[in-house]
């Protein structure tokens, strides 16, 4: 996209215990110094299970590594009687910058409603940490409404309520090419963020649709992700699989070289 910093995210869901999570951060670091990665070009963040959270900041704090931290869902409330949930003022306290909100994992084995991602983003804003809003439709929504109905439906669900001044970045993520190796050709990409950028457009105004980063996932690795970022719309992207291999993920951030 034009003007705007491309961003590639690394969502580790549930893999890369605090052990591992050490080790291939320290490697990415590496190979991407040893690759003369050295450009402010590309933001890298990484997101990895909250249990690593508080290891992986001391690192990047540490060593003076430049990726951005980011977690993989927070809870809907502050604070309180809430089992099991993560505050986002937890993960403001840790240096995240960034929250995944409304993965498709969540939405299918968590139940997440837009209702909720939508609670989600205005928890995140309320603790300044940036909601990476995913939406994307199904194999199924595809073939009965096409591409993009459904994640514009999410979209416009996800930022009711939302300010004009927002600080966030969205992930179209068409759940039939996660994980199955069927990544969107880079025009199918280009054709969905286009129109979910007329989504933000509409809630934050002109200038929030040409701040904003619209990413795309599914399926991205060093071999495809050069056709995506030429789109014009099309601002970096969610990286799942492909980012627990340091060698590919380092591929994927330098898809420019
Ligand atoms: C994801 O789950 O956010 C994702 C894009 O996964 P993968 O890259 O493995 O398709």
């Amino acid at each position: 996209g034009m003007n705007r910093m491309p961003l590639i995210a690394g969502n580790w869901k549930m893999n890369l215990d605090h052990l591992q999570a050490v080790a291939f951060v320290q490697k990415l670091h590496w190979t991407l110094k040893d690759a003369k990665h050295e450009d402010d070009s590309v933001e890298v963040a990484v997101f990895p299970p909250f249990t690593d959270l508080r290891t992986v900041q001391t690192l990047l704090d540490a060593d003076k590594i430049a990726f951005a931290l980011g977690a993989q869902d927070l809870s809907t409330k502050d604070s309180g009687a809430y089992t099991g949930e993560i505050s986002g003022a937890f993960l403001k306290q840790l240096d995240c910058r960034y929250v995944i909100i409304g993965h498709s994992e969540r939405r299918e084995y968590h139940a997440e409603t837009d209702e909720v991602v939508a609670a989600k983003v205005q928890a995140a804003l309320r603790h300044g940490l940036s909601p990476v809003i995913c939406v994307g439709e199904t194999a199924e929504d595809l073939e009965k409404h096409g591409a993009s109905a459904v994640p514009v439906a999410q979209l416009e669900a996800a930022l009711a309520g939302v300010a004009a001044d927002a600080d966030i970045v969205v992930a179209y993520e068409p759940v039939w090419a996660i994980g199955s190796g069927q990544a969107a050709t880079p025009q199918q990409a280009q054709d969905v963020c286009a129109k979910l950028r007329e989504v933000v457009g509409s809630v934050l105004g002109a200038d929030g649709a040409a701040r904003t980063r619209i990413l795309y996932g599914g399926s991205v690795k060093s071999a495809n992700i050069a056709g995506f970022m030429r789109e014009p719309d099309v601002d970096g992207a969610l990286v799942g699989g492909a980012s627990l291999v340091a060698d590919e993920f380092a591929a994927i951030i330098r898809y420019q070289k």
